[in-house]
């Protein structure tokens, strides 16, 4: 049976928005119609845009078998990004696998306040020598967007999950430069926290796990199918958080700032502990929902 694309792309739509009305959702799909198109597109090797404005197109029998699947996976409560092994952060697109956690829009907010304070030193735009780290670094999405926005900066990225390195050293090879004598753009480090790191930094930037451990179980099915690792931040969610700013503390160099991202009902108790443990200049910044989600401070001059 022939079908036509947007013929498949109404199927796709009605199947997602079917499964939308169950009682007890296998996925929590917000988008039918756009899930329908980066699916199709991944299919015919295009992107939504050709695809969306092609006129009347037929598909192969194959092509609609392998949509369909790729839709019944999504139904089946997998996240789209791991279907498609890919997700756009900071206007790159980022390789994924399920040993990564997805990176999230909101996440743009750290890579910003960095550039800011990158911009903010004498080394200028390109971040010339400054020294930034960014730990728990995962798929490396906000290493990778620092260096692509200042390739004078030098890169140190870590994460306590070999596989996750992994990931981030790929998307680290397919979107950026190599240095001049050939040498990786970043340099990684597999380590719990500051645990393997030695030197010190101008900038540190984290997106540690801050899911407080009781709401796990709680989470969306696509969200439970990341890593715990990624996602677990012990009792009150900031057992992490709450190491790195002590540890930071000394591995900063004069002035050097720390910037944290975390759940918004964590900032009043994450301030507390900047507070605690000697950092100035403490503020927090908003996400794209208009929700506190950065934190900062730096160390004395
Ligand atoms: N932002 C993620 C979420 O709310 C959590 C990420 C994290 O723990 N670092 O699902």
């Amino acid at each position: 049976m022939a079908v036509t694309v947007q013929a498949a792309l109404a199927e796709g739509s009605r199947l997602f928005r079917e499964a939308g009305r169950a009682e007890c959702p296998a996925a929590d799909i917000s988008a039918p119609a756009l899930d329908a198109s980066l699916f199709l597109a991944s299919v015919l090797d295009t992107d939504r845009s050709s695809l969306l404005s092609a006129g009347p197109r037929l598909l192969s029998p194959d092509s609609y078998g392998r949509f369909l699947k790729l839709v019944e996976r999504r139904l089946s409560g997998e996240c789209t990004a791991y279907i498609l092994g890919k997700k756009e952060f900071w206007g790159l697109d980022f390789f994924v696998s399920p040993a990564v956690l997805v990176p999230r829009p909101d996440t743009e907010i750290l890579v910003e306040a960095a550039l800011e304070h990158i911009a903010g030193r004498q080394s200028g735009k390109e971040g010339e020598g400054i020294r930034v780290l960014d730990l728990c670094t995962g798929s490396g999405a906000v290493a990778v967007s620092l260096k692509h926005e200042c390739p004078g900066a030098d890169l140190t990225a870590s994460d306590i999950s070999e596989a996750a390195l992994a990931v981030a050293r790929e998307n680290a090879r397919r979107l950026l430069k190599k240095g001049p004598s050939g040498a990786d753009a970043i340099r990684f480090v597999k380590s719990d926290l500051f645990d393997g790191i030695a030197c010190l930094f101008d900038l540190v930037t984290a997106n540690p796990p801050y899911i407080p451990s009781g709401e796990l179980a709680d989470l969306a099915p696509e969200v439970r199918g990341e890593p715990r690792l990624a996602l677990d931040g012990g009792k009150d969610g900031l057992d992490i958080a709450g190491r790195l700013v002590a540890q930071a503390r000394d591995r900063l160099t004069r002035g050097g700032v720390l910037l944290v991202e975390a759940d918004p009902r964590q900032m009043a108790a994450l301030a507390g502990i900047f507070e605690k443990n000697g950092y100035r200049n403490i503020r927090r910044r908003r996400d794209l929902s208009g929700l506190e989600r950065v934190i900062e401070g730096a160390v004395q001059e």
